[in-house]
């Protein structure tokens, strides 16, 4: 594993029940990178973010954060060490206004003025989250909720961003708006590990890939060189 890694997974196991959906995984991110990891329904992608976070325990193998051991770590643990996962599905408080909703993002910065300065960044960043600071997150459409996820996570002031498809069900214009953030973001500094189905949009976006199949690396390399590969036309691109 490489010195400069920011995030390094190791021989990762994990399941449901006895049931393995990570068998031996491995992966790592350095820091600035913005990686894609890719696969088809059910291949784990989201069970490897879950277990990141520190929602699902693993079985066996290793996560390392800037040199710390994060696996077995509860997810308030790991949103402190730096690393915010954005869920499948947004998982927002639908009744919670905007503002609520973002304000709980930053429960792990104890500090007011901190919360403020979190608050006026991720609101810079998503002009319309501004505009709509009052509103029910639940009445927010599908891609103005998704925006609204992305800010939460960055609220608690990450180092690393761990997102959850978050383009599914989402218009392509506003696919595209999400994805130029997430881009200014990463060249303001901020590491991203970005799960998706949208392999063409993850791997434009990326500069590193990783393919999953049923719970293992099966390809890896510069996203731009996946793209050309047989198994990512035929499997992902129906080409
Ligand atoms: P998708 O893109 O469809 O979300 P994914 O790559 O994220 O797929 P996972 O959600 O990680 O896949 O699922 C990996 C495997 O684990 C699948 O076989 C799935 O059925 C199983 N699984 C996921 N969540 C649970 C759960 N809560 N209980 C039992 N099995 C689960």
């Amino acid at each position: 594993m490489a010195a400069s890694a920011l995030l390094a997974v190791e021989d990762l196991t994990a399941g449901y029940g006895g049931l393995p959906a990570l068998r031996g995984l491995s992966l790592e991110v350095r820091a600035g990178e913005i990686v894609a990891l890719v696969g088809a329904n059910g291949a784990g992608k989201s069970t490897l973010l879950k277990t990141i976070a520190g929602l699902l325990a693993p079985e066996s193998g290793r996560i390392t954060f800037e040199g710390r051991r994060l696996d077995g770590r509860p997810a308030h643990a790991v949103v402190r060490e730096g690393v915010a996962l954005v869920p499948e599905g947004r998982r927002l408080f639908a009744k919670l206004t905007v503002r609520e909703n973002l304000l709980l993002g930053a429960y792990v910065q104890s500090d007011e003025r901190t919360r403020r300065q979190a608050l006026d960044e991720v609101l810079a960043l998503f002009p319309i989250l501004a505009e709509r600071a009052m509103q029910t997150a639940g009445t927010m459409s599908g891609g103005e909720q998704q925006m609204l996820a992305i800010a939460r996570g960055l609220m608690s002031r990450p180092r690393l961003l761990l997102l959850d498809e978050p383009s599914l069900g989402i218009m392509p214009r506003l696919v595209s708006r999400i994805y130029e953030t997430l881009a200014a973001v990463n060249r303001q500094g901020l590491t991203v590990l970005l799960v998706e189905q949208n392999v063409h949009a993850a791997l434009a976006l990326a500069a590193r890939a990783y393919v999953i199949q049923t719970g293992r690396i099966v390809l890896d390399g510069p996203a731009q060189e996946l793209l050309g590969t047989e198994v990512v036309r035929r499997a992902f691109l129906g080409l």
